[in-house]
């Protein structure tokens, strides 16, 4: 099929908010530095579902969604010489050029040519996207639109990873649980001992939760509006549960008050910018540190008083956890096959590719964490 078109099954978001459709579309071979990709396993992530409602992001239609999956190389553009045919990959949203000043940079994983672009629905290349259905185009999505049977990615934005490793497992480290942990791990980096709160306990937080277990931490308190999630955030070594709805007072004051004077990090994971702001004024004065993880809508503003800064608090965020897709993620893969790390438990669904709207439903109705969409049933 090398240097041909592909034609498969897609889930095409042709309007906001309408349930996706499974069309036959036609798949352009990779060009210049692209490769082809046979997905074999995807997950809903929220990021997703904001771009899907388009309430809050800018609407690009029709658009094939979907970044949190695994699959093989199908084919390989002009200039690819480190991926071939076979390779076992995670697409990664935010890509890694290896040669600008960020993917330089130890500090920074925001490529200055393959960083996250929410609005782009085309390839950087040559401006135009590979999917098209009757000779329309349909646009791309964070440059990964992983929900289709095949997708032409950068190269640079393919992490490749160990041909063993069971895609239908670790096909979430190429988003949810990679971000989550490493807002922790890499960004907030509490010290051993430390108090940390996690906002929001969707598998992002849950996992920002479990990062902080392994740095150590001695209290994790998860703060979310769902009472569902207290029962599930034991098993990620939340050790308290607080639900805004069960306070009169902003949850920030309610987690001074639990904690004399603040915690020593905070992780927001809601994309909820009342929640950011909250989480930045339940940090310790003199040494707190706050990430947001969390994906504001388009016209959010933070407010807070600049003396919560002068007193020295410090914010922060982060995409995908600083990992560099390409240098890190076959190293975090390495982790789950040493078993140092689990995903097993954020796979609280599956569906086959033909089900794909009940993951949107299962996660809207805050019952699911991660849903695995298997592509050939
Ligand atoms: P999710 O829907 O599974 O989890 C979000 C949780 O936050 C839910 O349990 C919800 O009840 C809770 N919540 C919502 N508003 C809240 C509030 N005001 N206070 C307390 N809890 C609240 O979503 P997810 O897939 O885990 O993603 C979480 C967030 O992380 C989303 O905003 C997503 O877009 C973002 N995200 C960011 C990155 C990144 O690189 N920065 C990567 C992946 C996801
Ligand atoms: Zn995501
Ligand atoms: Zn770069």
């Amino acid at each position: 099929m090398s240097g041909e078109v592909i034609r498969c099954k897609a889930a095409v978001a042709w309007e906001a908010g309408k349930p996706l459709v499974i069309e036959e579309v036609e798949v352009a071979p990779p060009q210049k530095m692209e490769v082809r990709l046979k997905i074999l396993f995807t997950s809903l992530c929220h990021t997703d579902v904001y771009f899907w409602e388009a309430k809050g992001q800018n609407p690009l239609f029709p658009r094939i969604l979907g970044h949190e999956a695994g699959g093989i190389v199908e084919s390989v553009g002009e200039g690819v010489t480190e991926l071939q045919p076979g390779d076992k990959v995670l697409p990664v949203f935010t890509g890694e050029c290896g040669e600008c000043r960020h993917c330089k940079s130890e500090e920074s994983n925001m490529c200055d040519l393959l960083r996250i672009n929410t609005d782009r629905g085309t390839m950087i290349n040559d401006g135009k996207t590979r999917f098209s259905k009757d000779g329309n185009p349909i646009y791309h999505f964070l440059g990964t639109s992983t929900f289709s049977e095949y997708t032409v990615v950068h190269s640079g934005c393919v992490a490749k990873i160990n041909p063993d490793a069971p895609l239908d497992k670790v096909c979430v480290l190429s988003c949810g649980i990679s971000t989550g942990m490493g807002a922790t791990l890499n960004v907030a980096k509490p010290k051993k001992g430390m108090t940390v709160a996690v906002f929001g306990l969707g598998a992002v937080g849950l996992a920002a939760a479990e990062g902080a277990r392994i740095a150590g931490a001695s209290r994790i308190i998860g703060i979310d509006l769902n009472e569902s999630r207290a029962n599930e955030a034991k098993k990620f070594g939340v050790t308290e549960f607080v639900n805004p709805k069960d306070h009169d007072k902003p949850i920030q004051e309610v987690i001074v008050a639990m904690t004399d004077g603040g915690v020593d990090r905070s992780v927001e994971c809601t994309g909820n910018v009342r929640a950011m702001i909250s989480a930045f004024e339940c940090v310790h004065d003199g040494w707190g540190v706050a990430v947001l993880v969390g994906v504001p809508s388009k016209d959010d503003e933070f407010k807070t008083l600049p003396i919560n800064f002068l007193n020295e608090r410090t914010l922060k965020g982060t995409f995908f956890g600083n990992y560099k897709p390409r240098t890190d993620i076959p190293g975090v893969v390495e982790k789950y096959m040493n078993k140092e790390i689990e995903v097993e438990k954020f796979i609280t669904h599956h569906v086959g590719f033909s089900d794909i709207n009940k993951a949107f439903d299962l996660m809207l109705k805050g019952e699911s964490l991660r849903c695995i969409i298997q592509m050939d049933s």
